[in-house]
Order: structure tokens, then C-alpha cells, then sequence
């Protein structure tokens, strides 16, 4: 049987996702034996761009120029991973979006500079341009968790990640809840897979591996209410890593009268 081709781009973003990868060290010459690698810009220089089984994408798109190239890349590929929370959610560098335009803000820290090489807009993630088959979050994704799904794709056999927030494997680590110390911990609201490692170390989970499936921000918002945290805390914490996700489950969650009173309380408490 030939070997897949596969390939690995970055975006916008630190390309941690991809070092992550090469991190992977014991097992860096798997990962190049087991697959037909035809584009690594960070990891070989024999790089080609032809037809191709997998595209793993790191980084959020932030331009005119990576929405060209997703374009191009698209048809010319079986199937898109998006790797890491900047490419499944838009990343850090979408935490402020939807607040005024991005124009303003990009003014406010460059002044009146024009783009002149390519046009910069606000952070979104992958599946907002192409469709995206499957996506590994994390900030940066986990290696062992790469290389479990990495084998998987190469047996062209679906991506499997956790399906439950990181509470559940602090659980399994008997971790002392941080909540129950007061303290504001995004794992009930965030996708699992880091082993609960920053509770593990009694840190709060800041969100990294961004927003698990069906995050019940309400109940979330509300927690920390009753914790003494106000709108402002939450809503900035939650943005960290929730990208596009999170701030559209926002406009959802003040849509209601009741939380819009919420929302007012908490910003005058
Ligand atoms: S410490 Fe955080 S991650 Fe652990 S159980 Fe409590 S809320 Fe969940
Ligand atoms: S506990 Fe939260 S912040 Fe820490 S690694 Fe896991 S998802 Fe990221």
C-alpha cells in the first residue's frame, strides 16, 4: 500500500503546534517514515505543493493571502485537520474580536499605516474560509494526543479526541476542586485531553484546549458569579482561548432579557 502524502502549513499564529510535533522527538522519524511528508516548511526543505491526502494547519487565518492559499489548498486536499485552538477557534489574537472593528483597533495600536504587502483582518479560525474535516485543539496540542490521531488518519480512520471537559480528568487525577478555593477555573467550559494538567499543578485551567462540546457558559457565568467574580473577569478570561466559538455563544447567551439584567448587574457589581 503507497503511503499517504501529507502536509503540514502554518497561518497565523506562534507555530507551537507544529513545534509540538517536532518535539515528538522518539518518535520524529516515525512520523516521517510512516507517511509521504510533501510540504514541512519548519522541519525539511524538499517541500512541494501538489494533490495530497492530509493537510495539518497550524495558526489562525488573519489575511487576504492565507485565504487565497486555503482556496487554492482545498480541492487539492482529501482531507483538512485544523491543529491547535488558533485554527479550530480563532486563537488568542481573536480575543478581542467583535468589539468595535477591527479597523479601529488597528489603528489604535499602528496608527494610520496601509497594508501594503497583504490585507489583515480579524482573526478567524480555518473552518470560517474552507471546510475542515477534523480538528486537534490545544495551546499547543498535546504529542501524545498528535501521534494517537496522526496514526489514525494514516489509517484513514477518523480523529478520536476527549469528548469531555477537563473537569472530568482532574476527576481522575483527585485533584481538590479549585472552585471550591474560589478560584476562577475554565475547566468545566474547556475541551479535555491536557490531563487536567494545570489543576494537577493547583493552577485554574485558563481554557487552552478552547471550548468543549456543548459548554454550558451559563451555568458557568453564573459559578463564578456566586464566587464573587464580575461580568468583566469572566468575559475576558473566557475570551482568552474561546476565540470565534465563545463570543458567538456570548451573543446567544445576553440575546435573553433576563441575562442582558444579568450582564448590568454584573458590570455595576
Ligand atoms: S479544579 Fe477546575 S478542572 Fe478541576 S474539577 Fe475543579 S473546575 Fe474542574
Ligand atoms: S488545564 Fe486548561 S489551561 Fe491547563 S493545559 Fe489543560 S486546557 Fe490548558
Amino acid at each position: 500500500m503507497s503511503k499517504l502524502k501529507v502536509a503540514f502549513y502554518n497561518l497565523s499564529g506562534c507555530s507551537g503546534c507544529l513545534l509540538s510535533i517536532i518535539n515528538c522527538e522518539d518518535s520524529l522519524l516515525d512520523i516521517f517514515n510512516a507517511a509521504n511528508v510533501v510540504s514541512f516548511l519548519m522541519a525539511q526543505s524538499n517541500n512541494r505543493e501538489e494533490e495530497q491526502d492530509l493537510a495539518f494547519l497550524d495558526g489562525s487565518v488573519t489575511t487576504d493571502e492565507q485565504e487565497e492559499f486555503l482556496l487554492h489548498l482545498r480541492p487539492r486536499t482529501k482531507k483538512v485537520v485544523a491543529l491547535g485552538t488558533c485554527a479550530c477557534y480563532g486563537g488568542v489574537q481573536a480575543m478581542e474580536n467583535a468589539k468595535g472593528t477591527f479597523e479601529r483597533r488597528f489603528e489604535k495600536v499602528y496608527g494610520k499605516t496601509p497594508f501594503t504587502i497583504v490585507k489583515a483582518f480579524e482573526s478567524k479560525p480555518v473552518d470560517a474560509v474552507i471546510p475542515v474535516d477534523y480538528y486537534i485543539p490545544g495551546c499547543p496540542i498535546d504529542g501524545d494526543l498528535f501521534l494517537y490521531n496522526y496514526a489514525r488518519l494514516l489509517k484513514e480512520l477518523p480523529v478520536d479526541m476527549p469528548k469531555t471537559p477537563v473537569c472530568r480528568e482532574c476527576k481522575w487525577q483527585e485533584n481538590e476542586c479549585l472552585l471550591l478555593k474560589n478560584q476562577l477555573c475554565l475547566g468545566p467550559v474547556t475541551a479535555g485531553g491536557c490531563k487536567a494538567r494545570c489543576p494537577s499543578h493547583n493552577l485554574p485551567c485558563i481554557g487552552c484546549f478552547g471550548p468543549a462540546d456543548e459548554a454550558n457558559l451559563t451555568s458557568e457565568f453564573n459559578l463564578l458569579k456566586e464566587k464573587g467574580y464580575n461580568f468583566a473577569e469572566i468575559e475576558r478570561k473566557l475570551r482568552l482561548f474561546g476565540g470565534t466559538k465563545f463570543i458567538n455563544s456570548f451573543r446567544e447567551l445576553w440575546k435573553s432579557p433576563a441575562a442582558k439584567n444579568q450582564k448590568t448587574q454584573l458590570r455595576k457589581g
